[in-house]
């Protein structure tokens, strides 16, 4: 292993089969020495890191392995949104001169500002590399529909690369209306449409009110990203038949990280590529590890990259690590259990329970009479919820009612606690953008 010469971290092979098939303790090695570089690397070429590390105590020489993970300090995008602010533009946790990068991003600005990210050649080389260990989305000459926005954006940018190495083509229809898109999926056939859940459903509407019939395009596969949608049995089911597609494939990654993983052919849990990521699950409120199989707040530390890599960076995303058992593929990676639930802003406390809108989705998308959007209304005091759905055709009085009931008892099945349900028309309810993710929860005064 050659040390790279710009910045000091070694060469590290992405694409070496045996990394595949390494067992838990070589696992952890390669992890452990991977950290100890990667905490060199960052004290001593960030400013911001150097502080942050320097203020607990804690320099590169207390780090020996994965199992000292612990006494690092956590950060969150605050964090770097606020050295973005000190230090413009891409704040003093950025590693390498500028000289070094290729590709400038930001995040999609859902909740809050963007945050800038940019990326080195290495970087990027690495990225490319990882995906090219992934079962190939194409072969040579295929075309992917890509339906969201490739501008600044990390996800969509990182799969036209992608793609285009292994010969295929990309139809980047991101910013072109609607109607635009549905048609480039009924002329070019695609082998694949990417993009997120609810707007490719939202898409199959447009093209169902036009007259066309998306699953007889020779779609073979749904690539998915941005919600917790693929893992929600309900949302999946829809995408493959509003598609006809054989199969789903849902990836994770954060801009702020690096690809992080993505689903396998026999399971919706998302396997977590660990010689690229070291993932904690802690609880919301404290830096402490939640017990194996709970709930927490996922957490994620660069094992390579180096130009903006993140130690212990609480993504705000809620899931259940796996506890070390074999997946039905046979990996014993690391897995995040049936995906993401949900973003810890947008779980909802009601009377005791903790929802998640993913929880909602599974069971509006579960009715065949219910179009694919919804919200949760919940008043300014968390006392009142309400969730708002839409009835695929239009209905008189008694039926809406009916509709709302039946919606409101299969609820109370999934959650544990009957919250009214209120059937609006078609189209009453805001579109996915294909940009930023949909909104489900909204408060009222
Ligand atoms: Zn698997």
């Amino acid at each position: 292993m050659t040390a790279d010469q710009a910045t000091g971290l070694p060469e590290y092979p992405v694409n070496d089969p045996a990394l595949l098939k390494l067992s838990p303790a070589e696992l952890r090695d390669l992890q452990s020495e991977r950290l100890r570089a990667m905490v060199h690397h960052v004290h001593r070429n960030a400013p911001f890191w150097r502080r942050r590390l320097d203020a607990a105590g804690i320099g590169p020489a207390g780090i020996n392995g994965v199992r000292d993970v612990a006494r690092l300090p956590t950060c969150t995008k605050a964090d770097l949104l606020a050295d973005q602010e000190r230090d413009p533009p891409f704040g003093g946790y950025t590693c390498t001169p500028p000289a070094q990068w290729l590709k400038v991003f930001t995040t999609s600005g859902t909740a809050g500002k963007p945050l800038r990210r940019v990326f080195s050649r290495r970087d990027w080389r690495l990225i490319l590399d990882w995906v090219a260990r992934q079962p190939p989305l194409t072969g040579p000459g295929e075309i992917v529909v890509l339906t969201t926005p490739v501008d600044a954006m990390m996800g969509a940018t990182v799969l036209t690369d992608a793609v285009q190495r292994r010969g295929g083509l990309v139809f980047q229809a991101g910013t072109r209306p609607d109607p635009q898109k549905v048609e480039a999926i009924a002329e070019l056939r695609p082998a694949v449409v990417a993009g997120s859940p609810s707007y490719l459903l939202h898409l199959a509407d447009v093209a169902e009110g036009a007259g066309i019939d998306l699953s007889r395009c020779g779609v073979r596969t749904v690539f998915a990203w941005g919600e917790p949608g693929c893992a929600v049995e309900a949302t999946s089911r829809r995408l493959l038949e509003r598609f006809g597609a054989g199969n789903l494939v849902d990836a994770l990654g954060m801009t702020e990280l690096m690809p992080l993983g993505g689903n396998c052919p026999y399971s919706a849990d998302l396997h977590l590529s660990d010689d690229f990521v070291f993932v904690e699950c802690l609880r919301p409120d404290r830096d402490e590890p939640v017990p194996p199989g709970h709930l927490g707040e996922l957490t994620y530390t660069n094992m390579v990259g180096d130009t903006q890599p993140l130690l212990r960076y609480r993504s705000g995303d809620l899931g259940v690590l796996s506890d070390g058992s074999a997946c039905a593929c046979g990996s014993v990676g690391t897995r995040i259990v049936g995906s993401i639930q949900g973003r810890a802003d947008d779980m909802i406390w009601y009377r005791g329970a903790n929802i998640f809108p993913s929880a909602v989705e599974a069971v509006v998308r579960g009715m065949h009479d219910l179009g694919d959007e919804y919200r949760l209304v919940r008043s300014r005091d968390a006392d009142t919820l309400t969730v708002q759905v839409e009835s695929r055709a239009r209905l008189d009085g008694p039926a809406r009612a009916a509709l709302g009931d039946a919606a409101a008892e299969a609820l109370r099945g999934a959650i544990r606690e009957r919250v009214p349900v209120q059937v609006l028309d078609p189209g009453s309810l805001p579109r996915a953008d294909g940009l930023r993710k949909a909104r489900r929860v909204v408060d009222r005064g």
